[in-house]
């Protein structure tokens, strides 16, 4: 997209010409190119993130960002994104940006659980906030500002990278009839949803994303857990497993940007703030585009996958599953109070939106339906 095609298109035009203010001429495009080509100097950062370049829901956030900010500053500050197609070290993000090999990642928090337990409850939590309620704690109920208390012992920052909305519980080779069925089910599936998972019988494993597909032709595991539809097909899983369960444990997954402190920190104001808006606009655009993908994704499910069984695991199994995820969270924050004072202002958090969400969305939907 060149830049009149972005102005155009609304995306930023407003945040453009009101972080470069450029006098009375703000808003023109001439203008604020210029003011910003004049005072800044030319900046090069390096981005890596976890995702296979050809997924590409995840992987247009990043590049999103890099077009935002080559746009907003007149092209002086390049962000060079590199897939882990490239880096093949997907989950290694957390250390290149950390080490500033990478000024900046694009990952999942919950990938450094055995790094940090805290970085857990910042992308999703089973049975927890879904995308709507979590934006809402985390630009308005205080999530961002712990999110980076947390990221600040590492060295870094972080900010939501766009969430996924609900994601599906993942693709079974066999039926899950019971909690029996369960047992010695070898499972890709990270974050807590694993450690619950663990609890009945599963042997819980992330595989980075780029090997998802061969892990589960070979049998290295029986089920996979990824992300929605749209994504999940296109890696081919229902190939080889007929059996998709619906989603409990990510009720709405948020990515991440992380931003290594010290670069961020010497950054002229300007570029600063621009880099906060670009962030935020391609994080929105993500669940934009996932809600959109998924809509067409499924209204040809029916003919892409006529032998899938899709459908909510058994109720025993998940009220089973919402017991133990208690009892994991508990277990967790006795070995961290940080974890524990995240986990806490994200329950409180809960607490004080779901009556409105029930009154709202959930009446809603029930009465549209
Ligand atoms: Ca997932």
């Amino acid at each position: 997209m060149n830049r009149r095609e972005f102005i155009r298109n609304g995306a930023l035009a407003g945040a453009a010409a009101a972080v470069v203010s450029c006098g009375s001429d703000a808003g023109s495009d001439t203008a604020a190119k210029d003011a910003v080509s004049s005072e800044l100097p030319r900046v090069t950062w390096r981005l890596a993130t976890s995702w296979p370049k050809t997924i590409d829901l995840l992987q247009n956030a990043p590049l999103r960002l890099a077009d935002n900010m080559r746009v907003m500053s007149g092209g002086r500050f390049t962000i060079e994104v590199d897939s882990a197609t490239k880096t093949k070290a997907p989950l290694d993000v957390f250390d290149f940006v950390r080490g500033n090999q990478f000024q900046m990642g694009h990952s999942a928090s919950y990938y450094w659980k055995g790094k940090d337990p805290a970085t857990l409850p910042f992308t999703t939590m089973p049975f927890g906030l879904t995308a709507q309620e979590q934006g809402a704690w985390f630009w308005y109920g205080g999530g961002v500002d712990m999110m980076n208390k947390v990221y600040a012992k590492h060295g870094m920052y972080s900010f939501p990278g766009g969430n996924t909305g609900l994601q599906m519980g993942g693709w079974f080779r066999k039926p899950i009839n019971s909690l029996a069925d369960l047992q010695g089910l070898k499972m890709r599936i990270p974050g807590l949803a694993g450690e619950i998972l663990a609890r009945v019988g599963v042997s819980p494993t992330n595989i980075p994303p780029g090997e998802l597909y061969t892990a589960l032709e070979r049998g290295v595991v029986d089920a996979v857990e990824w992300i929605n539809p749209y994504l999940d097909l296109a890696m081919g899983l229902q190939k080889i497993a007929k059996f998709y369960y619906t989603g409990w444990h990510e009720p709405g997954a948020e990515t991440q940007f992380l931003v290594n402190r010290a670069a961020f920190d010497e950054l002229p104001e300007v570029y600063r703030s621009m880099l906060h808006v670009a962030m935020k606009e391609s994080g929105f655009n993500m669940l934009c585009e996932s809600m959109m993908r998924n809509i067409e994704t499924w209204n040809d499910f029916p003919q892409t996958c006529p032998d899938v069984h899709v459908g909510p695991l058994p109720d025993d199994v998940l009220l089973e599953l919402k017991r133990q995820s208690g009892i994991v969270n508990a277990e967790i924050a006795k070995e961290s109070p940080e974890f524990a004072e995240v986990l806490e202002h994200q329950n409180q958090f809960l607490k004080t939106v779901a009556p409105w969400t029930a009154i709202s969305e959930q009446n809603y939907l029930e009465v549209r339906a």
